[in-house]
């Protein structure tokens, strides 16, 4: 079948999907190309402000070209220069790959392994990069536009918990006034990027990572670090702009978008005075300059890498960041979650085809569980490989 040919129509009842995030946005769009209604319901409000910046690997270029999403794609620059933030799964973007995005919707279809090859650097086409925001505007307004009949969205609309029988989900969703009410769908695909409101999530395991992360004002070259990154700086928006000149001045070997620092131990068990100091030291090494460096916000994170055994949950499927701790130094996240997201609604799809033939669902699902659980285990080891890495440097440094 050609590969952007939409799947056949089914009459499938509605699927319900909670967060409007990346994954929860490709699953509401696939399930739409299959015919099958969604409402997603995101606990924010229409325009979110995140800004922290996302690389998008060529093979979830492939993917978002295969769902037509062109407009999702025109949000992405190519990346040109050559960075650090991903040095340590050993992947650097070279400036001589980034000339343009080379999106090839007749590549495979989704696959944690084409992602794999990305990562690993196998794959020579450009990055793109963006401001997340961006790109979940890009993907809402897609529904917006092309289906609205199909997808529902309900912004300021949290899920709040998650109950099901045999043939019915129900989610408890619960307005910004407060007003509670209980929606009732054939499955429900749980993209709020961390626990599940079913009650389940990812479970960490091994060491963690300290940072502590300071939220900087754009420098005044802005301009110059954008046109030195992706060329033409004036298709970003101001949003873009911001996270990319962050991310560049937090191109340490610690991640970006805001300028981390690795430390020792927990942010909180560290003098307050002693960390703007860190931040202060590491802005210099980076060639910013703190206006005032006890304005500079300091946002403590811990990293540990962990994951589900199980990622169907009757007809709950979870995808995106509920299926394993993101790790942002090694850039995964939102490519895993577009990978994971269509995967899911591509089952459902074929779940409610297979009923129509007079099918049991549960082998579909019980596949796609299978599939899923084995690729987010084999994107856990490259994150370990990556954390052990970085951790073994950080030792020889200390
Ligand atoms: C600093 C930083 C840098 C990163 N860099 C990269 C990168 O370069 N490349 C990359 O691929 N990834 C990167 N990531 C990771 C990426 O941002 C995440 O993996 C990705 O956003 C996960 O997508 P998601 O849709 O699963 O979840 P999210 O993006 O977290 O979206 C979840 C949505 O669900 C909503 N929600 C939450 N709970 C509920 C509820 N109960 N009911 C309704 N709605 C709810 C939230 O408001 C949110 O809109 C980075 C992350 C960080 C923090």
């Amino acid at each position: 079948m050609d590969a952007a040919a939409p799947l056949p129509a089914t009459p499938a009842a509605r699927v319900l999907v909670a967060g409007a995030g990346p994954a929860g946005m490709v699953a509401a769009l696939e399930l739409a190309r299959a015919g099958i209604p969604s409402t997603v319901f995101e606990a924010g409000p229409r325009d979110g402000t995140r800004d922290n910046l996302v690389d998008i690997a060529p093979s979830t270029q492939d993917e978002l070209s295969q769902m037509g999403l062109d407009d999702a794609l025109a949000a992405l620059q190519p990346v040109r220069m050559v960075t650090t933030h991903n040095a340590m799964a050993g992947i650097v973007h070279e400036s001589d790959r980034g000339d343009a995005l080379q999106p090839d919707a007749s590549r495979g279809d989704a696959s944690i392994d084409a992602l794999l090859d990305s990562i690993r650097g196998q794959d020579p086409r450009a990055w793109g990069r963006v401001a997340i925001g961006t790109l979940e505007d890009a993907l809402r307004g897609i529904a917006e536009r092309d289906y609205p009949d199909l997808v529902e969205l309900r912004f300021d609309t949290t899920v709040t918990a998650i109950g099901q029988d045999a043939d019915t989900v129900r989610a408890t969703v619960q307005g910004s006034d407060g007003s509670r009410q209980v929606v009732e769908g054939s499955y429900l695909v749980s993209a709020t990027g961390g626990r599940s409101p079913l009650g389940v999530a990812a479970v960490p395991s091994g060491p963690t990572m300290e940072f502590v992360g300071a939220r900087l004002p754009a420098s005044r070259d802005t301009r110059t670090e954008v046109a030195r990154e992706v060329g033409d700086g004036s298709r970003l928006t101001p949003r873009d702009q911001l996270a990319l000149t962050i991310g560049l001045h937090g191109n340490g070997a610690v991640g970006h978008s805001m300028a981390w620092v690795q430390l020792d131990r927990p942010a909180g068990e560290v003098d307050p005075d002693a960390l703007r100091q860190v931040v202060a030291e590491r802005a210099a090494q980076v060639g910013l300059e703190l206006p005032d460096a006890d304005a500079v916000e300091l946002v403590p994170v811990t990293v540990q890498l962990g994951g589900v055994d199980q990622a169907v949950h009757g007809r709950v499927l979870l995808v995106g960041d509920e299926l394993q701790l993101p790790y942002f130094p090694n850039s995964t996240g939102a490519n895993a979650g577009v990978v994971t997201a269509r995967a899911a609604a591509m089952a459902i799809a074929a779940a409610a085809q297979g009923m129509q033939r007079g099918e049991d669902p549960s082998a579909v699902l019980a596949e796609h569980d299978a599939r899923t659980v084995a690729g987010a285990q084999r994107l856990l080891e490259l994150n370990r490989t990556s954390m052990d890495r970085a951790l073994g440097a950080q030792a020889a440094v200390a």
